[in-house]
């Protein structure tokens, strides 16, 4: 007989294993089931993420700062460094310790959690009464497992560039990006979104020429305006990537080691460039293949992400999906936050998601990290609001750690006061971002964060003075 179960989860990336964890905790029977193997053919938990996403490409990102930082920025604090040496291997090498511990931390929690863990592809099979029946295939013989409650968290995959096979040697994905043996002189990007800034950030850092080719006119076309200006400059300028918006690919012709791309620029001129090394990375599709979804029911929109609610409940009783396999944002921090409230949910609580209230962070130099609307949006919105920004150039903190460049921006309601938004460039956007989120959830007002005391020197005291200049009143510029 089949073994059955309150949840069953599909997909243990940040969605799915904090779903089973929440559930486990709540005193659900639960299942997880992940597919994902590594380079060593080994199950390992945490997905996208904590495979080939968040956790690698940050830790690469750390490696090659602090490259940057020995070979360009020690020399202003007075400290002469020289035979700087670059070891690749070492530097991947950290980088795979570093998921190894945890991808193998998650199936700890899973046992400290009491939740079942299985490696294999799992799909609905059907119903059994009230319960659905799911196969799982994993290296031996298909098992059924049934449960009350499903969670799918199948999360997402790279969308592929019609006409260019991604071989993970010459032309890579996220995958191949975080793997290269060695620097290539050349790399080609196509694709300026998050994906395509980071990792032309790593490479372009550890040595190499990065060219990055981006369809639409603007760039970081989410971001608020003046940050992808500032941005743009940063990168295009100290860091040396090349940047073309308004390109459109034509062709990509792959020979054993190198990759030529055709492409037209904004006016429509015909350009050849010859990479070393080419990164596809021009966003991501929901993953549902192979889940059967029609063999119950389970509905799809029209670009494939599961439909939900608010809830994140699918047209099918006692089916949710949450993370990348839905709609809003592909972060990972939004796919733990779904699980738990879904595993809540299941348990008779109520729960919700602010979607309105998810941060961004851009993890390149200077990040960049934004939460709530742009100037853009509250203007198509006819939003009524005041703006207050501080340059890092004016800060103590900044000035003390050499790096001054962006500001801090914030958007308030221009009659209640009410903070609508904040956009960061700069040094460790990516921790100051939490005080404007917090902020946000409590319904803050720009003259609540004016009236905070923020320790001096720190890079928080950029967020006290944009909420001051809100109301005209900074006063350190
Ligand atoms: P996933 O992490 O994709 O996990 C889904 C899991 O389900 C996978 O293990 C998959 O193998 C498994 N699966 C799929 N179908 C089945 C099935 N039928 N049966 C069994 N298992 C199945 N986000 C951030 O917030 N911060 C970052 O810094 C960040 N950096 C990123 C860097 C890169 C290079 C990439 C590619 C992504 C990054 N992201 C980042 C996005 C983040 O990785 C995703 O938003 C997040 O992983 C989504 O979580 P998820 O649980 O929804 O899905
Ligand atoms: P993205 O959506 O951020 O950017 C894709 C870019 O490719 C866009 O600017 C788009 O206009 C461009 N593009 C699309 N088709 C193109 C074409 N044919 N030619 C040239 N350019 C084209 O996607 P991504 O960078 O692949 O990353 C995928 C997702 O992963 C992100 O949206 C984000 O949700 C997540 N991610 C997050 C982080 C983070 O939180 N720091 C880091 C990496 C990835």
């Amino acid at each position: 007989m089949a073994k059955s179960y309150d949840v069953v989860v599909i997909g243990a990336g940040p969605g799915g294993y904090v779903a089973a964890i929440r559930a486990s905790q709540l005193g659900l029977s639960t299942v997880c089931i992940d597919a994902w193997s590594n380079a060593a053919g080994k199950p390992s938990l945490g997905g996208t993420c904590l495979n080939v996403g968040c956790i690698p490409s940050k830790a690469l990102l750390e490696s090659s700062e602090n490259y940057e930082r020995a070979l360009h920025k020690f020399a202003d604090h007075g400290i002469g460094i020289t035979g700087v040496t670059l070891d690749v291997a070492k530097m991947l090498a950290r980088k795979d310790k570093i998921v190894d511990t945890f991808t193998t931390g998650i199936a700890l929690l899973f046992k400290k959690n009491k939740v079942d863990s299985m490696h294999g592809f799992g799909r609905f099979a059907g119903k059994n009464g009230d319960r659905y029946v799911i196969e799982v295939t994993g290296s031996g013989a298909p098992e059924s497992i049934e449960a009350r409650h499903v969670i799918v968290a199948t999360g997402s995959l790279a969308r592929d560039l019609p006409g260019v096979t991604i071989d993970n040697k010459v032309v890579c994905d996220n995958m191949g990006a975080l793997s290269f043996g060695e620097v290539p002189k050349r790399l080609g990007v196509i694709g300026a979104g998050v994906i395509g800034v980071e990792m032309g950030s790593v490479w372009r850092r550890l040595g190499s020429e990065v060219t990055i080719l981006e369809a639409l006119p603007s760039f970081l076309a989410a971001a608020d305006e003046q940050v992808a200006k500032e941005a743009f400059r940063q990168f295009t300028g100290p860091l040396g990537i090349k940047i073309y918006t308004g390109a459109k690919v034509e062709s990509v012709e792959t020979k054993a080691n190198s990759v030529t791309v055709a492409y037209a620029n904004r006016e429509g001129n015909r350009h050849v460039a010859e990479f070393d090394r080419l990164v596809v990375a021009i966003g991501r599709v929901p993953n549902t293949r192979n889940l059967n979804a029609d063999v119950v029911g389970l509905k799809l929109d029209s670009r494939g992400y599961v439909e939900v609610d608010g809830q994140c409940r699918t047209n099918l009783p006692n089916v949710f999906a949450i993370g990348d396999v839905v709609r809003g944002p592909m972060l990972a921090h939004k796919s733990s936050e779904e699980g738990v409230a879904v595993a809540e949910t299941i348990a008779g609580q109520v729960s919700h998601i602010n979607l309105d209230t998810i941060p961004w962070v851009i993890y390149t130099s200077p990040e960049i990290a934004w939460v709530g609307r742009t100037e853009k949006e509250l203007k198509a919105q006819g939003i009524p609001y005041r703006a207050g920004q501080f340059p890092f150039i004016a800060s103590g903190r900044a000035r003390a750690l050499g790096e001054t460049a962006g500001f801090v921006k914030m958007l308030a309601h221009a009659e209640t006061d009410r903070i609508l938004g904040v956009h960061i460039i700069g040094p460790f956007a990516s921790e100051l971002i939490s005080e404007a989120v917090v902020a946000m959830e409590f319904g803050a007002s720009s003259e609540d964060i004016a009236r905070i005391v923020h320790a001096h020197p720190s890079l928080s005291e950029a967020m006290h003075e944009a909420a001051l200049g809100v109301d005209k009143r900074t006063l350190n510029i």
